[in-house]
């Protein structure tokens, strides 16, 4: 029996594996497949910022391993490191033991995490948008804070409370923006404070809002976002953040409790561990997906530096789009290799992004077709659910969105998230070496 052995259960790997046991069971192949990630679900990330803001359950948003995964063998661990002459790896399991898995196949696909800057005090009081936990984190924490505001007594403290500051405006920024002001519009009211008391500052190095959305369609969420009172800061970023309030690379000085860091994203820390050729932090790979020198092993998605054939010099950028892409050339390669079929080059051309901004509004560029508002809107969630890749889930974001329709939004904080949870060492993985 052949073995291979597939490392996170993101899109890419989770399209892997479906795919590969698919092709398996058509060759009538001997091959054991395994997908070892700590968690048991595929994440769909586009929906964090509905999570956050309180508009889908976060379970709506994690795709089951068990049930969708047939034929394929689940193993929950974090994988430490590969040795690639023994054909082995090494993965820490949920009650902290060390264990040891071999492979005939390896795939990598161990993703992406939140790109870190040393600023002081960032790891510490800001919390990221990458896993299930932050964005629990973020709605209850919002809400916490309002709370705390309305029976406050202290000018200075009740303004920290009711300021959020969010840094990164692309998409996912953006997006976590709209969804926290819905969210403490609906708590205002229910709550008994004016919403237009609570700040949003979305801050971005960058001098343009959502620049993968081109230009026109990013200035038009600009204008949107002003409109709806979000104070938008391009040209800066955070030098210092504090418990209580964040200095800005200009100086200025913002008083807040609420800081959610979401300026990008780098390849997952056991790329670096490898010990293999990386560009900007992610695995090279070769256009068929393998990694150079290693014939048995492929890699694709956030955590792999894939050629863009459609744009030579360039590699792909870290996209749900290509990651499932590449998910399915992945299985195509290794079944390839394994004398079943042949392999292919990866080769995709961008079908644009669809970006969801809160109540009445989105924008998205699907096939280079620029649309804003209810068109938009159309288009995107409809997106979103031919994407999630289970009915079950299909049908609960739907019944989300409808409830949204004709209720307002739950104002709760359920508390299943702590502080320490949603940090970027506990929820996302990220070795910090600082006291944290
Ligand atoms: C808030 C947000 C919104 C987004 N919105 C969009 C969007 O609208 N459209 C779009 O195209 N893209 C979007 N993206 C980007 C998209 O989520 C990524 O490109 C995609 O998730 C990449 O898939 P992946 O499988 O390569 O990695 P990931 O989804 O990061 O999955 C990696 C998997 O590997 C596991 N893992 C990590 N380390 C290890 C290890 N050492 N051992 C074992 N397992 C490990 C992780 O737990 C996870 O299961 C968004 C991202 C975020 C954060």
């Amino acid at each position: 029996m052949t073995s291979v052995a597939i490392v996170g259960s993101g899109f890419t790997g989770f399209e892997c594996a479906r795919r590969l046991s698919r092709l398996a069971r058509k060759h009538n192949a001997p091959v054991d497949i395994s997908i070892i990630s700590p968690v048991d679900y595929m994440l769909y990330t586009p929906l964090l910022p509905d999570v956050a803001g309180g508009l889908v359950d976060a379970r709506f948003v994690t795709v089951p391993l068990a049930n969708t995964l047939n034929g394929v063998r689940t193993v929950r661990g974090r994988v430490d490191g590969v040795d690639f002459d023994g054909h082995t790896l090494t993965y820490t399991d949920p009650e902290n033991r060390t264990r040891e898995l071999s492979w005939d196949r390896l795939v990598l696909t161990p993703g992406s995490v939140t790109r870190l800057f040393d600023i002081p005090g960032l790891a510490e009081c800001a919390r990221g948008l990458k896993s299930t936990a932050e964005a629990v984190y973020l709605r209850d924490h919002l809400l916490e804070q309002l709370e705390l505001a309305n029976i406050d007594d202290d000018e200075k403290r009740i303004r920290g409370r009711r300021t959020v500051v969010v840094v990164g405006a692309s998409y996912s920024g953006t997006e976590l923006v709209v969804q926290l002001q819905a969210l403490a519009e609906t708590a205002g009211k229910q709550m008994g404070f004016d919403p237009a008391e609570v700040k949003f500052i979305l801050l971005d190095l960058a001098e343009q809002v959502m620049p993968e959305v081109g230009e026109k369609l990013g200035e038009a969420v600009q204008r949107v976002l002003r409109k709806r009172g979000v104070d938008v800061r391009l040209g800066v970023t955070l030098k210092e953040v504090h418990p209580d309030h964040v200095v800005l690379s200009d100086d200025s000085c913002i008083d807040t409790r609420t800081v959610a860091w979401v300026t990008g994203v780098t390849g997952a820390p056991l790329i670096e561990k490898l010990g293999l050729p990386t560009e900007r932090g992610r695995l090279k790979v070769q256009p068929d997906l393998q990694v150079p020198g290693h014939p048995d092993v492929f890699s694709a998605g956030d955590a792999a530096a894939v050629p863009d054939l459609t744009q030579p010099g360039k590699i792909t950028p870290p996209t749900a789009q290509h990651a499932i892409r590449q998910g399915k050339v992945l299985a195509r390669n290794v079944a390839a290799s394994l004398g079943y079929g042949k392999p292919k080059q990866y080769k995709h051309r961008n079908m644009g992004l669809v970006v969801d901004l809160g109540p009445h509004y989105a924008v998205a560029n699907p096939l280079n077709v620029q649309l804003s508002g209810y068109a938009a809107k159309f288009v995107t969630r409809m997106y979103h659910l031919y994407a999630m890749p289970r009915f079950v889930n299909r049908w609960a974001v739907s019944l989300a969105y409808l409830t949204d329709v004709f209720f307002d939004r739950s104002v709760v904080s359920v508390g299943l998230s702590t502080q320490d949870d949603a940090r970027f060492s506990t929820s996302e993985g990220i070795p910090l070496p600082k006291a944290d």
